[in-house]
């Protein structure tokens, strides 16, 4: 049975006129879900007690199960599991201007990525639309206050994901759904050529960032699998087409492993790179983990590296760090749990 917490607007109306109803059922069974957050369609009033029980009888209304939570200050991790016992996690950041989740996308990943835990494992499914949904939902209902920006930047590789994914940003977007904002959802993807083809035609002004890394494939073929099937240039004429396209800005995401991307010949060969691209670079100190060999650059060398970039005129900013202490970075909170 479908969870009525995957259906899009379209989809629902559809069921109502397969029902021989009528389709503005739809934006408010929508409003009773995302407005009034009921959890039981009996909750429903305003429409008819036969077209409630086909409803009820069609879709299960039926949430994800919350296992773990650890709080600091200014972040909180939740570990969720599934209906098929395997486990996902989010995490809640508190910034001045509001309250972001990041979401995961699938259970494991199949990018392999060097330095990241949710690489150690292999994808073992896609998240459904409505597992995407429900963290958003759920968090807010524990959190108590409203989430106003969405990163997909959790487990997995979103653009692994695409069908579902739109179907959440649909879901999330709408004005009777969440209501976040596409200039506040962020997608982040490690360069799935194709798809970032495929996300340039998307309507919807969302956000996109690219896991970038390394300057140059010799690096980037080191520690990111992926770039041996969309290698630099082709990563980069992609992201041309996208800005022609949509004339949105991109992020790049730059993670600095010592001694493997963190000279300044390198932030003299990434400025070159950019140059003329529309972009800003997110410079991102490693999260440590005790399963990988990587290392985090010391603080000088990153700000060696961030005044390369300033002096060449990039746009760069240093991503201040939640969740360290937490095991917030990406994979580490289900590692724990399962013991991997
Ligand atoms: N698969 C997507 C989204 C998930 S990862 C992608 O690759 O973009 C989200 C970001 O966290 C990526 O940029 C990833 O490279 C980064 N990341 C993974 N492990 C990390 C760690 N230990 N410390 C800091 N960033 C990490």
């Amino acid at each position: 049975m479908k969870n009525i917490y995957g259906l899009t607007i379209d989809e629902i109306e559809d069921y109502f006129i397969k029902m021989g109803s009528k389709k503005f059922h739809a934006l408010q069974l929508f409003s009773w879900l995302y407005e009034k957050r009921i959890e039981s369609f009996t909750d429903i009033t305003n429409i008819k007690k036969e077209l409630i029980d086909s409803i009820n009888k069609d879709f299960s209304i039926n949430r994800l199960k919350i296992v773990d939570v650890q709080e600091d200050v200014d972040v909180c991790k939740y570990l969720f599991e599934l209906y098929d016992n395997e486990h996902i996690e989010a995490v809640l950041m508190k910034h001045d201007y509001g309250n972001s989740i990041c979401v995961s996308s699938q259970v494991g990943c199949n990018m392999g990525c060097k330095f990241c835990e949710s690489g150690r494992r292999r994808k073992i499914r896609n998240l459904e639309t409505y597992e995407m949904v429900l963290q958003i939902l759920m968090i807010e209902k524990l959190f108590g206050k409203r989430i106003s920006h969405v990163v997909v930047m959790g487990i997995g590789e979103p653009f692994d994901n695409y069908d579902n994914l739109i179907k959440f940003f649909r879901i999330i977007n709408h004005p009777k759904g969440l209501a976040i904002g596409a200039r506040h959802i962020t997608v982040s993807t490690c360069g799935l050529v194709p798809k970032i083809l495929e996300f340039s035609e998307f309507p919807l002004q969302i956000n996109l960032a690219i896991s970038l890394h390394a300057p140059n494939d010799k690096i980037r073929n080191k520690i990111m699998p992926i770039s041996k099937a969309y290698p630099m240039k082709e990563l980069i004429n992609s992201l041309k087409k996208y800005l022609e396209k949509t004339n949105r800005r991109i992020t790049f995401e730059y993670i600095l492993l010592k001694d493997v991307n963190d000279s300044l010949e390198c932030a003299e060969e990434l400025a070159k790179l950019v140059k003329g691209i529309n972009c800003y670079i997110n410079l991102i100190p490693y999260n440590e983990t005790n399963n990988l060999d990587f290392k985090r650059t010391n603080t000088v060398q990153i700000m060696r590296f961030y005044d390369i970039l300033k002096k060449n005129s990039v746009n760069v900013t240093i991503r201040r760090e939640f969740g360290s202490k937490i095991s917030a970075a990406c994979g580490q909170l289900r590692s724990k749990k399962e013991d991997l």
